[in-house]
C-alpha cells in the first residue's frame, strides 16, 4: 500500500526537508507546491504567511519514519501533517513508490528507524600497512596494462581501486564508463540502463568503443576493471591496447552471492559489503547519506549476472593463459591485495 502525506512549512526549509527525504529514501517523490497562503491565529493576532505544501509520496510501512523526520527537521513545533492512502494506481505504480523507498532491503519502519537511529560504533578490523612501494617497482606497474578477470561478486573494483593507488596506474571501470553514456535521453542510453540493470552484457560495439576512447584520452598504464569480457572484446583489445598481465579473481558460487546480494551503495561512489561494512548500518562512513542495493545485485539479476560470466567471459581464461596469475579472491581484500602485488612487484 502507498501513501500520500501533505505537510505544510516554511518556504524556507521545503526544499531541504524535500531533499532529505529522497535522499535518505524515506521517500519515493516528493512535490514542493510553492505559494500556499496560510491565515492563522497566533499570539492572539491574525497572522498570514506564504507556505509550501509538500506532497510526499511513500510506502505505508514508511510512515511511521517520515513523519518522525519531519518532526526532526521541521521548525514548526505541531507540523501539519495529514496521511491519506494512495487508492488509485496501476500496480507498477504503486510497486514503484514501494521499491524506490526499499532500495536498501530495509523493508520495515522499525528497521529504518533502528538504522538512522542506531549509531553504535562497528569497527572494521584495521589493516596492516602496507609495506611501501619501491620507485622502480612504481615506475614499472604503473606503465602495465593489467587486467582483473573474475566472476561478478570477486572483489575486482576494490583491487582496481587499490592498484590504482598504489602504482598511480589510470583505473579504466566499464561500468562507469557505461553509466556515464547512460545518463544521455537517447534509445542507446535507455538499452544500456536496461542491459545494467537486467546484469545483461552491453553489446561489445558499445563497450570497446568507451573503451578505446579512454585510452585515446590518456595514453598510459591502466587497471582494466569489466573489461574485456566476451572474446570479441579481448580480440579488439589485443589490437589497440595488448595487455601485461591478466589476474584470475575467484571464488566459490556462495561466497559471490552472498557477497553481491549484500553489497551497498551510495551515491557518492563509496561501497561496502561483509568485509567492510559501514560504521554505521545503513549510512555511508564517507558522507553519512543512506545506503541502497544496486538493482543489478538484486538476487536475480546477480544469478543472470553469473550466468553470462560463466558463459561468456570464463572462455577468456584460455585467451589469457600465458599472462595469467589465477588468485583466491575468497580471502579479505587486504590478503588478496597483497598477494597481487607481491607477483607484480616480482616477489610472489
Ligand atoms: P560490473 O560492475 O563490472 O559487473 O558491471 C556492471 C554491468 O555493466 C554489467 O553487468 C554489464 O551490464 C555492464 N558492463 C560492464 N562492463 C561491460 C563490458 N565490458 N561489456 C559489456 N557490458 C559491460
Amino acid at each position: 500500500m502507498a501513501r500520500v502525506i501533505l505537510v505544510t512549512v516554511p518556504s524556507s526549509e521545503a526544499d531541504h526537508l524535500a531533499e532529505t527525504l529522497v535522499r535518505e529514501r524515506l521517500a519515493a517523490c516528493v512535490s514542493v507546491l510553492s505559494g500556499t497562503e496560510s491565515h492563522y491565529r497566533w499570539e492572539g493576532r491574525l497572522q498570514r504567511e506564504t507556505e509550501c505544501q509538500l506532497v510526499i509520496k511513500t510506502a505505508d510501512a514508511m510512515v511511521e519514519a517520515v513523519t518522525a523526520r519531519v518532526h526532526e527537521i521541521h521548525s514548526y513545533d505541531v507540523p501539519e501533517l495529514l496521511v491519506l492512502p494512495v487508492e488509485s494506481g496501476s500496480e507498477a505504480y504503486l510497486a514503484w513508490i514501494d521499491d524506490a523507498v526499499s532500495g536498501a532491503g530495509m523493508e520495515s519502519t522499525q528497521e529504518v528507524i533502528r538504522t538512522l537511529a542506531d549509531a553504535a560504533e562497528r569497527k572494521p578490523e584495521p589493516e596492516a600497512e602496507p609495506t611501501p612501494v619501491s620507485p622502480a617497482a612504481h615506475a614499472r606497474v604503473g606503465e602495465q596494462r593489467i587486467v582483473l578477470l573474475g566472476p561478478p561478486g570477486a572483489g575486482k573494483s576494490s583491487i582496481a581501486r587499490r592498484l590504482a593507488d598504489r602504482y598511480g596506474l589510470a583505473r579504466l571501470a566499464t561500468r562507469e564508463l557505461l553509466a556515464e553514456a547512460a545518463k544521455r535521453e537517447d534509445k542507446s542510453a535507455l538499452e544500456i540502463r536496461d542491459q545494467i540493470a537486467h546484469g545483461r552484457l552491453v553489446s561489445d560495439e558499445r563497450a570497446t568503443q568507451l573503451v578505446r576512447a579512454d585510452l585515446e584520452r590518456e595514453p598510459g598504464g591502466r587497471v582494466f576493471d569489466g573489461y574485456p569480457r566476451t572474446a570479441a572484446q579481448a580480440e579488439a583489445l589485443d589490437s589497440f591496447a595488448p595487455v601485461d598481465t591478466v589476474f584470475y579473481l575467484n571464488a566459490p558460487e556462495e561466497v559471490l552471492l552472498e557477497r553481491l546480494t549484500s553489497h551497498l551503495v551510495c551515491d557518492c561512489g563509496a561501497d561496502y559489503g561483509p568485509a567492510r561494512p559501514p560504521k554505521h548500518p545503513g549510512l555511508c562512513d564517507a558522507c553519512g547519506y543512506k545506503l541502497y542495493r544496486r538493482e543489478d545485485d538484486r538476487p536475480e539479476n546477480a544469478r543472470t549476472r553469473l550466468a553470462e560470466y560463466r558463459e561468456k567471459t570464463r572462455p577468456l581464461l584460455f585467451h589469457y593463459r600465458d599472462r595469467l596469475h589465477p588468485i583466491d579472491a575468497s580471502a579479505s581484500p587486504a590478503e588478496v591485495f597483497a598477494s597481487i602485488s607481491a607477483i607484480l612487484e616480482g616477489k610472489g
